[in-house]
């Protein structure tokens, strides 16, 4: 399914906000169970356990009232005996709308029982107040019986409401741990759902996001091809897309740079070997005799024209390197010949500026693959920079040893230096410092670009470490042929 970002966001929200809802959802219809079983206890079971304690106390006292009257026949007594019945009444009456169905039958029993007890009570006052005789024991006793027996039942709903209180807190108990179970569950399924989801959102948006990020860095190392394929989200596939489009026209600019570069080196190259080989024929006397200022001329135009030769073909070499249209011969040789052709090219410049050149190779070298043409050409770019920065009478070095299982060389000079902000910079191709009057010959900021390039497509290294007046000492290393 392509959702787009957008939607892939709203929807993994909405399916965490659904979630978090049905979670809270059934913890609080979890409470709301908690609540009425509270309420229930505290509202109708205490309540009814209290007025059954207030109906036993005031049936006591209403008793003693009554036997006082008996006793003292004071009228007094008989009123609160009286006070105390509506009470009674009046709390029979609230204990029956809060009591079930079990409870109310031992209500209605207790009723009955009060009836009968206040018909016992009345007969017995009529008789007292009539001043009759009659057997105060006979109506004692049966008085006695009904108190005990409306006691008994006030008892009874007393234990049971006990009973069903006990069973209401069991029954709390059990639908905690019911709840606390059921929600670990359902918080631990929803929390995984949830990890799980935003690890899936976050993964479809990061994958593409990566590919962006390494296809960039791609580009910034010049390479164009135009593979990039992103299918979802559709925001990221029409970048992706962008992206391919971008690599194709940069590919094609490229090409067109090469292209250019290429033939207009050759263009170049064809009229200043003419400009070179003119001279040269000239300085030989084939124009008959030349004069020493026209030699002089003539000699700074094979020397000019050499240089300018030079650079057309550093130039047409980059260009080729970059490219990817040098092909490279390679094969498993010792370095140490080469090293030493490249020394003893140097020699006529060397003796010139009267530098000392040393060699200290640990001989032999193991063998490496190489295109023995291209490493000449790194190793001259290097010597030849050595040579030219260093001023007459100083020494260079070059220096080659094997070095944790890669074959390493340095070249190392007591030239001016280069500053620390540069060392990385200077293989940039049309790089160059400023080392006003420490050369002879202006160069192209070619040289170092291109044996960088040659080394890296060995499948080596090359940098460079110096400080400034402390001279530089060039390395580059390459893998040994197994
Ligand atoms: P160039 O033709 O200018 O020498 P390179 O690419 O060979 O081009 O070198 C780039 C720059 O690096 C030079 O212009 C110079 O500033 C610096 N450089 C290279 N080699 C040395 C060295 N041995 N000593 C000091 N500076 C150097």
């Amino acid at each position: 399914m392509r959702l787009s970002l957008f939607s892939r966001l709203t929807l993994g929200y909405l399916t965490i906000f659904v979630l978090v809802t049905a979670v809270s959802a059934y913890a609080i219809h979890q409470l709301r169970r908690f609540d009425t079983l509270t309420r229930s206890i505290l509202s109708i079971d205490n309540r009814l356990l209290d007025l059954q304690k207030v109906l036993a106390d005031k049936l006591d006292t209403q008793s003693r009232f009554e036997q006082n009257f008996v006793l003292t026949k004071k009228e007094a007594e008989f009123e609160q005996f009286l006070r105390l019945k509506e009470d009674f009444e009046a709390q029979l009456n609230q204990a029956n709308a809060l009591a079930d169905a079990a409870a109310q039958n031992l209500l209605s029993q207790i009723q009955r029982d009060y009836q009968s007890y206040q018909e016992l009570v009345a007969e017995e006052v009529q008789l007292i107040r009539a001043k009759k005789v009659y057997t105060q024991t006979e109506y004692k006793q049966a008085k006695d019986q009904f108190i005990d027996t409306i006691q008994a039942s006030l008892n009874e709903i007393k234990a049971n409401q006990q009973q069903a209180t006990y069973a209401k807190l069991n029954q709390l108990a059990q639908t905690v741990d019911q709840a606390l179970q059921v929600s670990i569950m359902i918080t631990s399924a929803c929390l995984l759902a949830i990890v799980l989801l935003s690890l899936l959102i976050t993964r479809s948006i990061t994958r593409p996001v990566a590919l962006l990020k390494s296809k960039t860095r791609e580009i910034a190392e010049g390479r164009f091809d135009a593979g990039l394929r992103i299918s979802s989200p559709p925001e990221l596939a029409e970048l992706a897309a962008a992206f391919n489009r971008m690599c194709e026209r940069l590919g094609e600019i490229e090409r067109m740079k090469a292209d250019f570069f290429s033939s207009m080196s050759h263009e170049l190259r064809t009229p200043l070997t003419s400009i070179k080989e003119g001279t040269g024929l000239l300085l030989d006397g084939v124009g008959g005799q030349t004069t020493d200022k026209q030699r002089k001329l003539l000699t700074i135009l094979a020397e000019e024209s050499n240089r300018l030769i030079g650079v057309v073909n550093s130039l047409l070499d980059l260009s080729k390197l970059e490219a990817g249209m040098l092909n490279y011969a390679f094969e498993t040789v010792n370095l140490d010949p080469l090293i030493r052709r490249a020394v003893a090219e140097i020699a006529p410049l060397v003796e010139a500026k009267q530098i000392t050149v040393e060699t200290a190779i640990d001989a032999p070298l193991p063998p490496a693959r190489l295109d023995p043409e291209r490493m000449l050409q790194v190793l001259r770019n290097l010597l030849g920079n050595a040579v030219k920065f260093t001023p007459k009478g100083g020494q260079v070095t070059v220096a080659a040893s094997p070095v944790d299982g890669k074959l390493q060389v340095s070249v190392q000079d007591s030239g001016p230096g280069i500053p620390a902000e540069s060392l990385a910079a200077i293989f940039e191709k049309f790089h160059q410092g400023n080392h006003k009057g420490a050369h002879t010959r202006p160069g192209t900021g070619l040289g170092l670009a291109i044996a960088k390039n040659i080394i890296t497509s060995h499948g080596g290294e090359i940098w460079a470490e110096s400080e400034l007046g402390q001279g530089s000492k060039f390395f580059f290393v390459l893998p040994c042929s197994a």
